[in-house]
């Protein structure tokens, strides 16, 4: 059995790469080690510019029933401070809540669509890499069996077999001071603040929610989401933890001693669970120290792993997944100029590497402690100024990533396309030209490369990649056939 590209893993990343190369015309094999759809509870939602690029790609509207537009969120929460983004001029935060399991499902749905095969039940047990292809070893119902891949992509989460078997290291930080736990819970109606949504805890005040609340005990995060779970996250690092596992009366307690005594009456939900999520013990963060070897990939957590506040993660991973499948693709199809491959590292890594920093950041703002208290004065000083927010709310949307794309000056090309952007359903490269005038320069290149001619947001003519990040505008350092031929190869019809 023979693939031009394997991924191990169907978690949201893993699909997502795989409807992108399917887009591009590459089906990849997909093995996953699990028979049925997990029932972990993970995101609540997606959060970051890689909203707008689901949009694009007509997969927001799939994910939302499609009633509304992605539009940015007028608040939000970095290390326990509310920010409030209605301020900013350009506000990129988009979000949209949503189970990880209707994210998956959703991806999942799109890849059988686009004819992508995901073998369920069939684990990743080993792999050998050779010149010209991958020989992986897969563990399925029926036994041990081989299959040949020129590309293996590593999807499979945060201890990625893929990355341990290629040898890939993955330093970082391990921290075992905090506990957090989690559960969904019922808070009867004269705890719940009407006017603000929030938790009322009698001698204590109002909880707000979606919000981390730190004290100088722990956190608390509270989040009464629409369709009725209201969950309820307390974080400490002196509530040691019973042998048993998490009960409600447990986190009820941990919840007293953040706010130094106060008291909600919580009870477990009726109706399907589990309702007891979880009682995790410290957490990692660390990044991959290649995203390649050779013929190897990494994606999504198999690349990185970080604290979820905020929900970075799926902004981070689905922008990797839309990074490499174009890349992956042409490289599989024969006409990717050489060394595309290797932008997939240049330009993720440091978005990765950003991520792990600013998560390592909010864990320490929102520790317990007198110092980290006066820091907090600090930080929400800091805070009051505009462009401080501004840098804050691009850090949060992953907007501050700028590619190289030997623009030289020009503002704009390396970043992503601005809305409202053309719609690259087809994951196709696109040339927006409202004038006609590039229609020769990019004769040769149709056969990869769409053209527009609506102008988009006040920038008639832009060369946009299928990651929807801009290759080339007029004014750039290079021509517009120095950016096709950088990106998408040779011409080939002359
Ligand atoms: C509590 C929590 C809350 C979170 N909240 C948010 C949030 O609100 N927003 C956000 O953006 N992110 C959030 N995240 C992060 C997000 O869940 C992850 O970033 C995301 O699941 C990563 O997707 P993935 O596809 O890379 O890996 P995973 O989701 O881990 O998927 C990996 C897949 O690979 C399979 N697999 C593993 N090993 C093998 C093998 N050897 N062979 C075959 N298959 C294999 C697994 O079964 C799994 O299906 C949260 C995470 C946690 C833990």
């Amino acid at each position: 059995m023979s693939f031009a590209v394997v991924i191990s893993g169907a978690g949201p990343n893993g699909l997502m790469l795989a409807c992108e190369l399917a887009l591009a015309g590459v089906r990849p094999l997909v093995l996953e080690r699990r028979t049925e759809p997990s029932g972990e509870q993970r995101a609540n939602g997606i959060v970051g510019q890689v909203v707008r690029l689901l949009d694009r790609r007509g997969l927001y509207a799939r994910l939302t029933g499609g009633a509304v537009r992605p539009a940015p969120v007028p608040q939000f929460v970095f290390g326990a401070f509310p920010l409030p983004l209605r301020r900013l001029a350009e506000n990129p935060v988009h979000a949209v809540l949503v189970p990880q399991r209707e994210i998956e499902k959703m991806l999942a749905e799109r890849a059988a669509e686009l004819g992508v095969t995901i073998r369920g039940g069939h684990e990743l047990v080993g792999l050998e890499q050779k010149d010209d292809h991958v020989l992986v070893d897969v563990e399925g119902p029926d036994g041990g069996y081989q299959i040949e891949a020129r590309y293996l992509v590593g999807a499979d989460g945060g201890r990625s077999m893929t990355r341990k078997l290629a040898g890939i290291g993955f330093p970082g930080v391990t921290t075992d001071t905090t506990i957090s736990r989690t559960a969904h819970v019922t808070v009867p109606a004269e705890f719940r603040d009407a006017a603000t949504g929030g938790l009322r805890v009698p001698g204590y005040g109002v909880i707000p929610p979606f919000l981390h609340h730190r004290t100088e005990r722990g956190l608390i995060a509270y989040a009464p989401f629409p369709d009725g779970r209201t969950l309820l996250s307390v974080n400490t690092q002196d509530v040691p933890a019973p042998a048993q596992d998490l009960t409600i009366a447990e986190l009820q307690a941990a919840f007293t001693h953040v706010t130094g005594g106060a008291e909600v009456q919580l009870t477990e939900p009726t109706g399907d669970g589990p309702h007891l999520l979880r009682r995790l013990h410290g957490g990692n963060t660390r990044l991959a120290e290649r995203y390649r070897d050779g013929r190897i990939l990494l994606v999504g957590d198999a690349a990185h792993v970080h604290s979820a506040m905020g929900g970075p993660g799926l902004n981070l991973g689905l922008q990797d997944a839309v990074n490499l499948g174009w890349k992956l693709a042409a490289t599989v199809h024969g006409w990717a100029p050489r060394g595309l491959l290797d932008t997939y590292e240049t330009e993720r890594r440091p978005a990765g590497d950003r991520v792990t920093m600013h998560t390592l950041a909010q864990r320490a703002l929102v520790g317990p402690g007198p110092e980290v208290t006066a820091l907090r004065t600090l930080f929400g000083e800091l805070l009051e100024q505009p462009s401080v927010l501004q840098l804050i709310a691009s850090l949060i949307a992953g907007s501050d990533i700028e590619y190289d794309m030997g623009a030289g000056p020009s503002a704009g090309t390396g970043r992503f396309a601005p809305d409202p952007g053309p719609a690259t359903r087809s994951g196709r490269p696109l040339l927006v030209d409202d004038t006609g005038a590039l229609a020769g320069t990019v004769a040769p290149w149709r056969d990869r490369v769409d053209v527009v001619s609506a102008p988009v947001a006040g920038a008639p003519v832009m060369l946009v990649r299928p990651d929807n990040y801009v290759a080339w505008q007029p004014g750039d350092a290079g021509t517009l056939t120095d950016a096709l031929t950088r990106w998408f190869g040779a011409p080939a019809l002359t």
